[in-house]
């Protein structure tokens, strides 16, 4: 995905974006922020360069003063053209100049402040060679909730890629699995996704029998055969906004063992869901899940947390993970995900994304939870 991002966001939308975020770094200490290509860099201006360069992009954010996006001369036109453009201004170097002495001159000459996760680290160098009374924090970590509630445009587009991931999963229940790779099932599930709207596919994990106790199993040559679990996780991004949902399926009729697994894991994943209230701790949502799991025996075959958050990327803050204390809030979107994974024999994960709204949460995943039977 090159240029702008899809979503139907005005400069407004932006600017206050912006706004809030400039707000946020002064409540959090910090002089300013200063964002790279990325999630963050989309969320806030709805800009992607069109090329990942080693040439300098950066909004340079702090308080109290209008948002600036550095960007090398020959993709200002480009910048120009982002949904978020009427919101700030271009400052732009031309190759042969110093990129970084350009940025500096918006900037204080001291203070910390918040720079994005995956900036490169030759731009972080260069700037604290320009700036040498500055100094660097994560902006996940000053500031991890920045982009974790979601407006009702965004949980529109959310759902929508949630529906689409939803259909996904009613053509792939369909096709036949034994006999065919799990690569071809995957490339089946990419195809898909495309189908109903995706334009990036982020994972397609179809993880059949002993495969299936690894949760980050993606595909490989192995072929499907009757009796198997398939775990399916697939998802990515339609018009900016993320999907992630997984399925265990089993081709044929399972054993009786094999039906209790997966039911204990669906009982954890409602407990996941119905612990989703305005004002709960993530580390809650963990809890409620894997409390199922252990009182069950399995609670050493669970082996990651609960959930993720999820938005204009598939794995962000807040995570539902024992030690996370942050409040729920209406307006986040996040995984509830819980799993069982029995090492050499199959493993079960069902997965919805759940948004929390005044008074509980609600699903934007809605396929099945029963275990399907395929072919
Ligand atoms: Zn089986
Ligand atoms: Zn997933
Ligand atoms: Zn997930």
């Amino acid at each position: 995905m090159t240029g702008t991002a899809p979503a139907p966001f005005t400069a407004d939308d932006y600017r206050a974006r912006m706004d809030r975020a400039a707000r946020a770094a002064a409540d959090a200490g910090l002089a300013g922020l200063l964002v790279a290509p990325g999630p963050d860099l989309v969320w806030l201006t709805g800009y992607t360069p069109p090329a990942a360069t080693e040439r300098l992009t950066l909004l340079v954010l702090a308080p109290g003063r209008a948002p600036v996006l550095v960007v090398p001369t020959l993709e200002a036109p480009d910048a120009a053209r982002a949904p978020g453009a009427g919101a700030l201004s271009l400052r732009d170097w031309t190759d042969g100049k110093d990129p970084y002495a350009a940025t500096a001159a918006l900037l204080d000459v001291s203070g910390r402040f918040g720079i994005s996760d995956n900036a490169w680290a030759m731009h972080l160098l260069g700037l604290q060679r320009v700036l040498p009374g500055t100094s660097h924090v994560s902006l996940t970590e000053a500031l991890p909730m920045l982009r974790a509630v979601k407006d009702a445009a965004e949980l529109d587009l959310m759902a929508a890629a949630g529906a689409a991931a939803d259909a996904t999963f009613e053509e792939i229940r369909k096709v036949p699995f034994a006999g065919r790779t799990e690569s071809e099932v995957g490339a089946d599930l990419a195809g898909l996704l495309r189908r109903f709207g995706h334009s990036q596919v982020d994972f397609t994990i179809v993880a059949s029998g002993p495969n299936g106790a690894n949760p980050h199993h993606e595909v490989g040559d192995r072929v499907i055969e009757r009796g198997d679990m398939v775990v399916l996780d697939f998802g990515g991004l339609k018009d900016g906004y993320g999907s992630d949902t997984s399925r265990t399926v089993h081709v044929g009729e399972p054993t009786d063992e094999e039906r209790r697994v997966h039911d204990l894991v669906r009982e954890a994943q409602e407990a996941g869901f119905r612990a989703v209230q305005p004002g709960a701790a993530c580390q809650e949502v963990d809890r409620a899940a894997r409390a199922v799991i252990e009182a069950a025996g399995y609670g050493e075959y669970f082996i990651h947390r609960t959930g993720h958050g999820i938005g204009v990327t598939t794995h962000e803050p807040p995570y539902m993970i024992e030690g996370e204390r942050q409040p729920l809030v209406p307006g986040m979107c996040f995984s509830v995900e819980p799993g069982v994974y029995l090492p050499g024999r199959f493993g079960v994960r069902i997965e919805d994304i759940v948004t929390v709204t005044e008074d509980g949460g609600r699903r934007l995943n809605t396929t099945d939870r029963e275990m399907v039977i395929v072919d």
